[in-house]
């Protein structure tokens, strides 16, 4: 009955909502997060680079200052001896060879480990010469004076440019025209190495030597021993010579620089690389922050399916209130009408016709009124189930208000068809309900519109079927119609009508006319029967079955009843002797204040409740018993009587009416007239008349036109007769005069004899 609908209400929104969820929260949020990692690794690694920069820069200026201090240091080594008292003895005052090779040849390269030692004359003529553990003698001496000759010539105050390159290094010692004593770096023999000289001076000449001194110089190369003490003293790895090639991708380099500037040597190392320090300190914290990131993000995409999983559920939850009735769980109007859309459409697609059945199930209202909305509500939950139970799964079922249900079957446009479905229907309605102990008897009458691929829309369809419904009830209920094009004619000429017949009642343009109810003989007139009659100003006399119908269904009745309830009564008190028989509509009757009414109008008029007697039909009966009983048992007390009108017609089940107080039976026209032509039907009024006898009730045949109906009643054994035979309907006037004048109207009246 709901599957494929409700399957789509209850799954789509979980997703649609997860989706939108994950868009406008969990994309922004990963985002932020992603941006936030991203600036993270670039923050460490471009923090990383700069440690490095600084770290090479540190590097390459301790490099630069261990140069100098190697420099230097090989200085004040050449000094310790340059500067003795046995220098200025054993060289300047009186060269001792042995004293030079012992005290100052051997003792520097041994114990300070220069790799070369030269001395040279006042005329810068080599004097002594050491290479390594050799003492070298002249002639390679004499290449030595041209290798130094820079040296030499700084040293005597002769190189200007010398002098100038120096300062560069060596601040502060070239300010004058002399030198005591200079260290630098440069090339000897291609290889890189500190070349120191120092002059030979009195100890308090230092100041200002004299350009006589001898110069003690040593040559220290930049070996590997060198570097190694460099190295460690550094902590630089790999501290090396790169003699040619590129440098190694990952090394730094540093230029070695000779005073005039030009390379001397390149030396290459491993930087320490801080940033990779870092980099490699830094990645477990950022892979831990990571992984609660993604933990984080994890609960947090739980948490959001969670709760929109909730959402959906909630909103499935509040789309399912809003698209069903909570009373009893069927679709309400809005899903009914969604549906309805749906089908018309599907209907345009396919060409197979589907049908809409309009249910209204009659007297509901009295129940909820008289017994209380509890079983008024449970009521229409029974009637929801009994539905439910006779419909085929793919029929939707639907709670339009009220008592208004609907039923969209797919069972297409054959009349038989439809029409034995809404018997099914009605017949399942109309079953007895027992309801907290109380029994209770509804009706329904049904509108039937078809949908075929012609059809307008839904508000057209619901129209036919409103207007088939209407006239379901209009012929007497518990039936059902199928909508044709005619009735759209009917409906609009009804709402005119109806309007002419509010201004009828208004304006007193109503009439009651009486028809006599006479004995079994025919002779004796023992009552009236009051009709309204109506004269409409331009379509002229409108039958009581049209206006009647028309008043019931617009509430109008209610007034119109209170008015003949009067107007009988007025005219009744001009026959002492009659009983004036009232019709009571069930709309009427049902009103809680009927019998107030009733009651009212009997003072008013001081009429004769004794005379009284109201009309009602089987359709009072339906649906409270116990309410109904007692409105009528109040209006007996009153002293009135009741008939049940039109008996036969209604589907009351015979036992039932042992309950109800009824003083007479009204045996439908409808039998009257089959007498002649069914024998089964002369049965049956025999049965109806004797099961009247046996309830102790009078029974009156209604509808008696000729002599052989009469004949035949009156050996049934009925009360009373009324029918055109005994007179037709007519003005009180008249009825006054056949009083009167009984003879008279017998005559005129009747054409048919009595006789026979
Ligand atoms: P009803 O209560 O069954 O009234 C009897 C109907 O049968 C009347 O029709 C009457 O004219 C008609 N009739 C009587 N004898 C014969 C006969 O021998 N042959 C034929 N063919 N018809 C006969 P009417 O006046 O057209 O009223 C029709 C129905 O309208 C009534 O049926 C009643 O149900 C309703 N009605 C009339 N007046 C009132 C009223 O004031 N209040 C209410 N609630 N209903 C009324
Ligand atoms: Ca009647
Ligand atoms: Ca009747």
């Amino acid at each position: 009955m709901q599957s494929p609908a409700h399957a789509r209400h209850t799954d789509d929104p979980t997703f649609s909502n997860w989706d939108r969820a994950r868009l406008s929260v969990v994309v922004p949020i990963g985002v932020i997060v992603a941006v936030a990692i991203v600036c993270i690794v670039v923050a460490v690694l471009s923090s990383a680079q700069r440690a490095d920069e600084v770290a090479a820069t540190q590097e390459r200026q301790l490099l630069s200052t261990a140069l100098q201090n190697f420099g230097r240091r090989t200085l004040s080594e050449l000094d310790s001896v340059a500067s003795s008292q046995g220098a200025l003895a054993n060289i300047r005052q009186a060269y001792d060879p042995n004293w030079a090779e012992q005290r100052a040849g051997a003792w520097l390269t041994t114990f300070f480990r220069h790799d070369e030692v030269f001395i040279f004359d006042k005329n810068d003529r080599p004097i002594y010469s050491r290479v390594g553990n050799y003492t070298v003698v002249r002639p390679p001496l004499e290449t030595s004076t041209t290798d130094f000759a820079e040296i030499l010539n700084y040293m005597r105050g002769r190189s200007a440019a010398m002098a100038d390159a120096i300062r560069l290094t060596d601040r502060g010692a070239a300010e004058r025209g002399a030198a005591t004593h200079v260290a630098m770096l440069r090339l000897v023999m291609g290889q890189p190495a500190a070349v120191v000289a120092a002059a030979i001076a009195d100890a308090g000449v230092t100041a200002s030597p004299d350009s006589d001194a001898p110069i003690l110089l040593t040559v220290k190369f930049l070996g590997a021993d060198a570097l190694g003490g460099l190295a460690s003293q550094l902590g630089l790895d790999g501290l090396r010579i790169l003699d040619h090639g590129p440098v190694p991708t990952g090394d730094f380099a540093y230029d070695v620089a000779a005073p005039d500037g030009s390379r001397i040597a390149r030396l290459v190392w491993t930087p320490k690389q801080p940033g990779a320090e870092i980099v490699h300190s830094v990645v477990p914290f950022i892979a831990v922050a990571l992984a609660g990131f993604a933990l984080l993000g994890a609960f947090v995409l739980r948490y959001m399916r969670r709760t929109a999983v909730a959402i959906a559920a909630g909103e499935n939850r509040l789309r399912h209130l809003a698209m069903h009735d909570p009373l009893c769980g069927l679709p309400n109007r809005i899903f009914f009408s969604e549906r309805l859309e749906a089908v018309i459409e599907e209907v345009a697609a396919t060409a197979i016709p589907a049908a809409l059945f309009y249910i209204d199930l009659d007297h509901f209202k009295d129940v909820n009124d008289t017994l209380g909305h509890p079983v008024g509500d449970e009521l229409i939950r029974n009637v929801t189930l009994r539905l439910s139970h006779t419909l085929r799964g793919g029929d939707l079922v639907a709670r339009l208000g009220g008592d208004e249900f609907a039923v969209l079957s797919s069972i297409g446009g054959d009349a038989p068809v439809m029409m034995a479905l809404a018997q099914r229907i009605i017949a399942s309605i109309c079953a007895p309900y027992n309801i907290g102990g109380q029994n209770i008897v509804i009706g329904a009458s049904i509108g039937i519109a078809v949908i075929d691929r012609h059809c307008a829309g839904a508000a057209d369809v619901m129209r036919y079927a409103d207007m088939a419904l209407y006239r379901a009830k209009n012929e007497g209920r518990n039936r059902a119609c199928i909508y044709d094009a005619a009735m759209d004619a009917d409906l609009s000429k009804r709402k005119l009508l109806e309007g002419d017949l509010r201004e009828a009642i208004e304006n007193n343009q109503l009439r009651l006319v009486y028809q006599p109810i006479v004995d079994k003989s025919g002779d004796n007139m023992l009552g009236v029967e009051a009709l309204c009659r109506w004269t409409h100003p331009t379509r002229g006399e409108i039958s009581p079955m049209e206006f009647i119908a028309l008043a019931e269904h617009s509430g109008l009745i209610v007034e119109l009843g209170a008015w003949v309830l009067r107007k009988a009564m007025t005219d009744g008190l001009a026959w002492p002797n009659l009983t004036v028989a009232v019709n009571v509509s069930p709309l009427q009757f049902r009103r809680a204040d009927f019998a107030d009414t009733v009651e009212h109008t009997l003072k008013e008029t001081g009429f004769d409740p004794a005379r009284l007697e109201l009309e009602i039909t089987e359709s009072v009966l339906i649906g409270n018993i116990e309410t109904t009983e007692a409105a009528m048992r109040r209006l007996k007390a009153f002293g009135i009587r009741l008939a049940l009108d039109d008996f036969g017609t209604g589907y009351s089940s015979l036992l039932y009416l042992r309950r109800f107080p009824f003083d007479k039976l009204k045996i439908d026209r409808s039998f009257v007239l089959s007498i002649e032509k069914a024998a089964d039907a002369a049965a049956i009024v025999h049965a109806v008349v004797s099961l009247g006898r046996g309830l102790g009730m009078k029974v009156t045949a209604e509808g008696v036109e000729t002599a052989d109906q009469h004949l035949f009643l009156r050996a049934a054994g009925v009360h009373q007769m009324q029918g055109y035979r005994f007179g037709r309907p007519t003005a009180a006037e008249r009825i006054t005069a056949r009083l009167n004048a009984p003879e008279a109207f017998r005559s005129s009246d009747e054409p048919t004899s009595l006789a026979g």
